[in-house]
């Protein structure tokens, strides 16, 4: 069975500590290889070796910075289809999900190609006689990424271009549920032609992150994942002095008003629900259904959940594929007997579908009736199940997006230009959807979510991501005569 270690210094490393893992094959339940965990030693070479790089990297050109990163981004396009079959044996998402992942993730890339254009501060000239005034962004030092299961080659991909783009060094701990893509994309990297050193990768479970959040070396670290660990790492790190943005899970409400089209918003809430297996932090999984839409959009949902097909995410006939592990889809199918003893109404029931192999695998769910005391309503599932909480008006479904404790995405569903503009104003949440149901913002703008979807002050990637990423140093500048200089004990009157 394969081994699966570290990369240190620019290359692999094998483990030391002696404490493993095993990764699945979520489809199939079959172990296929063993993860090395770090040791606090081990860690702290991938920080040495990120410190050394980083003394020489943050003097780099911007030319060579963005020469290598797009040799990076032609590296992870050429290798997008080894990439995506390697996500999809240890996550479990079928492949075209997989490549969209990629897809996303270069565009991140792809941002940070502009780096030079992102760095360029701000002149003022003759702030006072003769004196200029100017702001640079310079790198922090090593920085750390924390990353989840459900995005293992994306969300590295929110933090590691801009944060080596602006001059930093990384050192990524990917989950250890699927690590063989982030590997392979730091192998890349290497091959792209960065020093050893500017991006490292450690393997390991809490005392890893632990240990990265505690390093006296570590200026900055990125978290996502979700929201007690997020709170954790927050409060760690910045009782450690770091710089830190740690988002959190989320609960993603989309409102179906009276007025939408059906048929779109059955197609959308069917697609952002159960995509992925509904393991995605921006899935939906509530509707407010609102007035007398609930009916025929239940129907309209129905008829789409029979036809969809749940297999092996390498067989291209599949759409939604396992759960990452056997103990999630025990979980999510917790929810189900929960909600029907709370008193929901469970419309379609995924413990009814029946697989035949040993994989994580469960049915699509729908359950009615749902009320704000539900357990499927009040936790994140993170499974294929999707609630109908029946509201009587638009400001009923505006008013459970504003109690609920998580604020990532928000949708609504209208024809009605004026409802959907005065929805944009009152969701409470960071990213929301004016008829697209998952609203991922694209590279160029920030992602995040309010509330217990986020911890910390910056959004990640985009302009937010550089700035996180970077202090802001302000320059004074002035080249007088010296024969005029003179002592003035006052202060500048501006006059
Ligand atoms: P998780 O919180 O279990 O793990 C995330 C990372 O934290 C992993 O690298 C893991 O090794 C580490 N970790 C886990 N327990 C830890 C502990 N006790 N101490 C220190 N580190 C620990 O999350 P997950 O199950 O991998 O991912 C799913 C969650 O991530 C969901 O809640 C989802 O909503 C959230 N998520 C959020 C976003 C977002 O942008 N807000 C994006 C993707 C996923």
């Amino acid at each position: 069975m394969k081994t699966i270690s570290h990369l240190i210094d620019g290359r692999i490393v094998a483990g030391t500590s002696g404490a493993t893992t095993g990764v699945y094959n979520p489809a199939t339940g079959e172990q296929t290889a063993t993860l090395d965990l770090a040791s606090v030693e081990e860690v702290d070479a991938a920080v040495a070796a990120a410190q050394r790089a980083f003394e020489s990297w943050s003097k780099q050109s911007l030319a060579r910075r963005t020469k290598l990163m797009y040799a990076f981004r032609n590296l992870v396009a050429e290798n997008a289809d080894h990439l995506a079959s390697l996500l999809t044996a240890e996550h479990g998402k079928v492949l075209s999900d997989s490549a969209g992942e990629i897809a996303r993730g270069i565009e991140n890339i792809e941002y940070a190609c502009g780096i030079a254009e992102l760095l360029k501060g701000s002149y003022n000239e003759a702030a006072s006689t003769g004196v200029d005034v100017y702001t640079v962004r310079q790198p922090l030092g090593v920085v750390v990424g924390i990353t989840p299961f459900n995005f293992p080659m994306m969300v590295p991909l929110w933090m590691i271009p801009n944060a080596v783009a602006s001059g930093n060094t990384f050192v990524l701990k990917p989950s250890e549920r699927d690590p063989s893509a982030p590997l392979f994309m730091a192998e890349l990297f290497q091959e792209a032609g960065f020093p050893a050193g500017v991006l490292n990768v450690v393997q390991g479970d809490k005392v890893a992150v632990d240990r990265l959040l505690e390093h006296p070396d570590v200026k900055a670290a990125s978290f996502v994942g979700s929201t007690p660990i997020a709170k954790y790492v927050q409060e760690r790190a910045t009782a450690h002095g770091k710089r830190v943005q740690a988002l959190g899970g989320a609960k993603n409400h989309m409102i179906v008003l009276p007025d939408a089209d059906i048929d779109m918003a059955a197609d959308a809430a069917v697609s952002a629900a159960y995509g992925s297996a509904g393991e995605r932090c921006m899935a939906i999984s509530v509707v407010a259904a609102v007035g007398d839409v609930a009916e025929p959009l239940i129907d309209a949902i129905k008829v789409r959940m029979e036809k969809l097909t749940i297999g092996d995410g390498t067989d291209a006939a599949s759409e939604m594929g396992p759960l990452i592990t056997q103990q999630s889809r025990d979980r999510v199918a917790g929810y189900l007997g929960s909600a029907a003893d709370q008193g929901a109404t469970v419309v379609v029931d995924g413990r009814d579908q029946s697989f035949d192999n040993d994989g994580y695998f469960i049915g699509v769910s729908l359950i009615d009736n749902v009320t704000t005391e539900m357990d499927c309503y009040k936790d994140e599932i993170f499974g294929p199940v999707l609630s109908i909480v029946r509201c009587a008006t638009y400001q009923e479904g505006v008013d459970l997006i504003k109690n609920n404790p998580w604020g990532n995405g928000a949708a609504i569903f209208t024809q009605n230009g004026a409802a959907a503009r005065q929805f944009q104003e009152d969701a409470d949440a960071g990213m929301v959807g004016i008829n697209v149901p998952v609203p991922v913002p694209v590279g160029y703008h920030s992602f995040g979510g309010w509330k217990d979807s986020l911890f910390g002050d910056t959004t990640m990637y985009g302009p937010e991501g550089v700035r996180f990423y970077t202090k802001a140093k302000v320059i004074t500048s002035r080249w007088p005569d010296p024969a005029n200089s003179r002592v003035d004990l006052g202060f500048p009157t501006n006059n």
